[in-house]
């Protein structure tokens, strides 16, 4: 088994340069995703941190969530920017969110923003917003003209509406108690005390607005390997990816 350690290794062995991951809430999507974008340099890109960043400033600005109008205009008005952290950030992010130049990283992950955002992410017009951005985003690598070697695009429709033409997608999965436990230990370690029953009914009704909507509802896409996180380490699913992506590469030869 040839190991990729680094991204002169990847592009000997020419993997996939685009990685579609999708998948519910805490399903280890974007753990997976961020340890997948490191082990081969690509760049990790979040698509749920921009419905969060809408939702946060839709919150922020006193607005009626329910108001298809009003948010659509917000979300085709607001300049989000995701990158890379900063090299001395240290304080855990995987990636820095501004929204209009401010800096919402952590904001965007409070409990009043994951009751919200799976509204806010059911209007029409805030998806064809965020999906037109993130399309930008891979045009770039199809083109070569980004820095990084090839990107990791995380969401929940990026296999099967985003980017229905990528190379490899995954479509991640653990019950819904493994991923409302993942997610109580979480808010644990960030000082935020949500009782567990409480997780897991967010977490469900979360899911359920998320798989039923109109508009690029939540499913796995035909052609995605589908893999249950259940039981096994990060390191495990990790491996697995990579392993996946190797054998698209031997398909191709
Ligand atoms: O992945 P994360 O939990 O941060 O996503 C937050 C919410 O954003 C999801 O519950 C979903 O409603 C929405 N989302 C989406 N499409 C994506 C990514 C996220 O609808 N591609």
């Amino acid at each position: 088994m040839v190991e990729i350690d680094n991204a002169a290794d990847s592009e000997k062995m020419e993997l996939p340069r685009i990685i579609a991951i999708d998948g519910p809430a805490a399903s280890g999507k974007s753990t997976v995703g961020f340890a997948v974008a490191q082990r081969i340099n690509y760049l990790y890109f979040d698509t749920g941190a921009m419905y969060r960043a809408v939702t946060w400033a839709a919150m922020a600005r006193g607005l009626d969530l329910a108001d298809l109008d009003a948010i659509g205009t917000l979300a085709e008005s607001l300049v989000i920017d995701i990158s890379a952290p900063q090299p001395d950030t240290s304080d855990g992010r995987q990636t820095t969110v501004l929204v209009d130049g401010q800096d919402v990283t952590w904001a965007i992950r409070s409990p009043d923003v994951d009751r919200s955002v799976s509204v806010v992410a059911a209007n029409p017009r805030v998806r064809v917003a965020l999906t037109r951005h993130q399309r930008r985003i891979s045009e770039r690598f199809s083109a070569g003209i980004s820095e990084a070697v090839g990107l990791v695009m995380v969401g929940r429709d990026i296999g099967t509406v985003v980017l229905p033409d990528a190379p490899i997608k995954i479509y991640l999965d653990a019950s819904a108690e493994e991923r409302a436990r993942r997610r109580y230990e979480e808010l644990r370690r960030r000082g935020k005390e949500v009782p567990y029953a409480a997780v897991l009914a967010d977490m469900r009704r979360r899911d359920d607005i998320d798989t039923h909507r109109a508009v690029a509802p939540l499913r796995a896409a035909a052609d995605a390997h589908i893999l249950d996180t259940t039981g096994f380490t990060i390191e495990e699913i990790v491996e697995q990816i990579l392993d996946l992506m190797r054998r698209e590469e031997v398909k191709r030869d």
